[in-house]
């Protein structure tokens, strides 16, 4: 058996597509996803390789992987493997790491185990993940809340004092967070244009997308008792690609003075695959300087950040071809995973298993890499054109189908995200 880590850049599978270049799904990667087949309805735990998935609950059920004396692969949700702490992420995740090495004979060679355990992705259906108690939804992009600032309020002081002093963040609903792939229908509510006197009730003409990352939490916390900066790191499982499916009409009405709350509870989409902090550590990256410097509580030292490529494609129902609307990189997010988690943990908040913490958009300096089209057309100032050189785009109309990726691009291989996509369906106007 051999030493290397499961990080290591020269590790080869003898699952032979997760060894081309451009693969999402390397030996490197070991993303966990929870997933079902047409001839097994109920969902259980699976690793991507490559083109296909593995299903854990099958190791499990032959001993190769006791993560715990319970099985906990065989649940339909990640929350009781997350449950058991970082130390057993770690080591199953060396361990399915040895079982896919190309050297590694075990799993390789028993033709039996290696038909039950291994399904084609093209043939699983993926489900949410984690059973989502809290959703929290943070702001910390310094060049999105300066965008907002400056299009909403004030150009000259469009950051409000206390952004750069604490994760400003709101929370979210967790009801309404739903796996790539789901349908979103497009909401109704209050709105009120600068322009009209008095509210009316009217579907939503600015649906927009927010391209967020979000992280897992992997661990229960007291209630009382904060998550210090320095230890918020291991208590995080892993990560995945947001949609914050956004109603700005409705959302610039109801939002003042307590923030969002129909404009974006009405759907979250998350991406299916978590990617373990364990495989984006060798992506680890240094945040901007924070100046001022952030109080003690906040204060963390070392690379905080990740290298983590993004894009959003849009594709109108009748187009040909995808538009790439925006590419940018989470890098320069102003506030850390870390800082989020013990600011929000700070006044005494508990977290669970399975809280979705989500970024905020994460926009780049350049017209090209906000991410959502409030900020990519200026809120309908300037309006983008697409792939077929005619169709135009303010905000989302119905049939649209948006698609966000995410990627950590190394020498030799990629940890990929996979997707999170969703297509804007028809309001609902039975309801008036
Ligand atoms: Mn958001």
């Amino acid at each position: 058996m051999s030493k290397l880590t499961p990080n290591d850049p020269s590790l080869r599978s003898w699952v032979d597509t997760a060894n081309l270049a451009g693969s999402d799904f390397p030996i490197q990667n070991l993303p966990f996803g929870i997933f079902s087949t047409p001839q097994l309805r109920t969902p259980r735990a699976g690793v991507a390789i490559g083109d296909q998935v593995l299903d854990l609950s099958v190791l499990e059920s032959v001993g190769l992987l006791t993560p715990a004396a319970h099985r906990v692969f065989d649940q339909t949700t990640l929350n009781d493997f997350i449950a058991l702490g970082k130390n057993t992420w770690q080591r199953v995740r060396e361990q399915v790491s040895l079982l896919l090495r190309a050297d590694e004979a075990h799993l390789r060679d028993n033709a039996s185990l290696r038909a039950r355990a291994l399904i084609p992705l093209q043939q699983v259906t993926m489900h949410l993940p984690v059973k989502v108690g809290g959703y929290t939804d943070f702001y910390s992009s310094k060049e999105h809340a300066t965008n907002v600032g400056s299009m909403f309020r004030d150009p000259a002081n469009a950051l409000l004092p206390n952004w750069l002093h604490l994760p400003v963040g709101y929370n979210g609903r967790a009801s309404s967070v739903v796996v790539s792939g789901t349908d979103i229908r497009r909401p109704v509510g209050q709105v009120k244009p600068p322009t009209a006197d008095v509210p009316s009730f009217a579907r939503c003409t600015k649906l927009d997308f927010e391209l967020e990352t979000a992280f897992i939490v992997g661990a229960d916390t007291a209630l009382g008792e904060p998550v210090s900066v320095d230890r918020a790191e291991s208590l995080i499982f892993g990560m995945v690609l947001l949609n914050d499916w956004s109603a700005r009409d409705i959302q610039q009405w109801e939002y003042v003075p307590l923030g969002p709350f129909n404009a974006k509870s009405f759907a979250t989409s998350i991406s299916p695959w978590i990617v373990t902090m364990g495989a984006l550590e060798p992506f680890r990256v240094p945040g901007p300087v924070q100046d001022p410097p952030p109080l003690p509580y906040l204060a963390q030292s070392g690379a905080r950040s990740f290298n983590i490529s993004l894009s959003v494609d849009l594709q109108p129902q009748e187009a040909r071809e995808a538009t790439t609307i925006c590419r940018t990189n989470y890098r320069a997010m102003y506030w850390s995973m870390a800082q989020q988690l013990a600011h929000h943990t700070v006044s005494g908040c508990n977290v669970s298993v399975g809280d979705l913490m989500a970024s905020g958009t994460i926009s780049g300096s350049t017209p090209d890499s906000c991410g959502s089209l409030l900020e990519l057309a200026w809120n309908g100032q300037r309006p983008l054109t697409l792939a077929d050189g005619k169709t135009q785009r303010s905000f989302l109309e119905d049939g649209d189908l948006v698609t966000m990726r995410g990627w950590c691009q190394g020498d030799t291989y990629r940890i990929g995200f996979g997707a999170v996509q969703g297509r804007v369906l028809a309001a609902n106007h039975q309801r008036f």
